[in-house]
């Protein structure tokens, strides 16, 4: 599979190019140059998903559980089989390195194969009234849904919101970043050989502002599930609540690794370089906050400034390469804006800060440094709000009362890491961090039966397992009457 020079819309499983044939500039933010061009659809597209929808809706609710467990597991398959070229195409327009895009891949994959199960075990409760009635609850599709996702982890998460909506029955019309749509296009292809049928789902490239307003103003999408920023998520909830749909929010984080002096010192280094890093450091679940204890303070320090000292930023086709490009070059520069406002802050840069410059060509790509700095107040905006980039903050702690409060202390709550050899103060803390993950002695491990989301500004519901199901569908109470009551 290749990306062609125009991407298409996906629409009653045809390629299709946007009905105002406007386009929007692709980049490969490794080298500053046009990867591809990706439709900038409109309003007239979203008809057109719409009436292809309305006719399957019927067509998918009532295709049998075991149909839709063949086909959704048949895309599961497709993926792991063209696992090279999609993740090819992601590196390519997100920046990520090519050995993680790979890894990615299994996990979108995963995610299908997972909710081809969920579409077989769903099961509905029946509560009985002696032999008075039997209530049983069904739980049906919403109708049309819209998925929207970021740029970050493109496939993983566009698939981690499909998957499900369709498992449940709906028809969706999904949204990919404009920033990386080139995985989602691929997608398209591998959904035309899957089997699934004409309209269930509809893949619509373009803006934000643009087709992603359109699709949450839309009176027949009676549902949104969203991954994006917190700003983001403010406004489709003020667009979307008062027109009653559906809302599942999952936004940005600035989550606590919390050291403790009595953690196994050497993997808490390891992972905190993966959890400060990875993918650039723009995941929602980065650990940008990195608190130690004082007892440990200065050796945590010289044993993490010499592993981030190894990490290879550079070319992500590279297999040595640990950090890749910037996705975008007004996300870099939103980056660098930020190092900078924490300098200004009296910040003190333990470690990069820098633009990296390489040869071309990769001269005109948008490269950061690791960003390590320290001797930052807890209300400075790098302490306070999401960077989303390869910049972590490092704060010495007292204790654990200390270490709550500044933990506690955002107005998101999305993820916390927790390194301690004790098993009561593990449980302590996470049942006190303000946050609807807690990693103990880990990071990114995830069983994805359980439920995933944030709390305070990081969003509202969960995704995950059952949660997900629960979400792509509405229940409904039959209570039907057998006898009446005999006194
Ligand atoms: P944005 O909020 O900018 O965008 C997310 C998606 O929403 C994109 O597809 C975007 O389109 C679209 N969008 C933007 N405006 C609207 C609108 N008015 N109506 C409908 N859709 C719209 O986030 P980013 O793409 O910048 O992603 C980074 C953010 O995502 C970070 O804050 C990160 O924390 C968060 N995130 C949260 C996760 C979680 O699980 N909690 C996981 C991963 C990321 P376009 O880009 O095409 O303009």
């Amino acid at each position: 599979m290749i990306i062609p020079e125009k991407l298409s819309n996906l629409i009653h499983n045809q390629l299709v190019p946007p009905v105002n044939q406007n386009y929007i500039n692709v980049y490969n933010p490794a080298t500053g140059n046009i990867l591809a061009f990706c439709p900038d659809s409109s309003n007239e597209d979203l008809e057109l998903a719409l009436k292809a929808a309305q006719s399957a809706i019927p067509i998918w609710a009532n295709t049998p559980a075991e149909k839709k467990f063949t086909i959704l597991n048949k895309i599961a398959d497709l993926i792991d089989q063209n696992r090279n070229d999609l993740a090819l195409a992601e590196s390519q327009d997100q920046g990520k390195p090519l050995w993680l895009a790979k890894n990615e891949m299994i996990r979108a994959a995963q995610n299908f194969r997972f909710f081809a199960t969920a579409a077989l075990q769903f099961a509905s409760e029946a509560h009985i009234m002696e032999n008075h009635a039997v209530n049983y609850t069904v739980r049906q599709p919403i109708g049309v849904v819209a998925c929207i996702s970021p740029w970050n982890l493109p496939l993983y998460l566009f698939s981690w919101k499909i998957a499900p909506a369709l498992a449940a029955g709906n028809c969706v019309i999904a949204k990919p970043s404009e920033i990386t749509p080139a995985s989602a296009y691929l997608l398209s292809l591998l959904i035309q050989e899957s089997g699934l049928p004409p309209g269930v789902l509809s893949i619509l490239h373009g803006t934000g502002p643009g087709i992603g307003q359109e699709l949450i103003c839309h009176p027949k999408i009676k549902a949104i599930s969203f991954t994006g920023g917190t700003a983001t998520g403010k406004h489709i909830a003020s667009v979307a609540a008062p027109m009653f749909k559906k809302l599942s929010l999952e936004l940005g984080g600035k989550n606590a690794n919390i050291i403790f002096a009595d953690a196994q010192l050497d993997k808490a280094v390891k992972t905190t370089v993966q959890s400060s890093f990875l993918n650039q450091g723009e995941i929602c679940l980065c650990g940008s906050r990195i608190y130690v204890q004082n007892e440990i303070y200065s050796e945590f320090k010289r044993l993490f400034l010499e592993e981030v000292a190894k990490l290879t930023v550079g070319d992500p086709l590279n297999a040595d390469t640990r950090i890749g490009a910037i996705a975008s070059e007004s996300h870099y520069h939103k980056i660098m804006d930020a190092i900078q406002k924490a300098k200004s802050d009296g910040g003190h840069l333990l470690y990069g800060g820098q633009t990296v410059q390489l040869p071309p060509p990769f001269d005109k790509g948008w490269f950061i440094q690791p960003t390590i700095i320290e001797n930052l107040s807890p209300t400075c905006s790098a302490q306070q709000e999401e960077i989303f980039g390869p910049v972590v903050t490092l704060t010495p702690f007292h204790d654990e009362k200390e270490v709550l409060e500044l933990a506690n202390g955002t107005s998101y709550g999305l993820a916390n890491i927790l390194w301690t050899e004790n098993i009561h103060k593990a449980n302590r803390m996470a049942l006190a961090l303000e946050s609807g993950i807690v990693w103990v002695n880990c990071w990114l491990l995830r069983d994805l039966r359980t439920p995933f989301g944030g709390m305070k500004q990081s969003g509202i519901g969960r995704e995950g397992g059952w949660e997900a199901m629960r979400f792509f569908t509405e229940p409904k109470n039959v209570c039907l009457k057998i006898n009446d009551y005999e006194s």
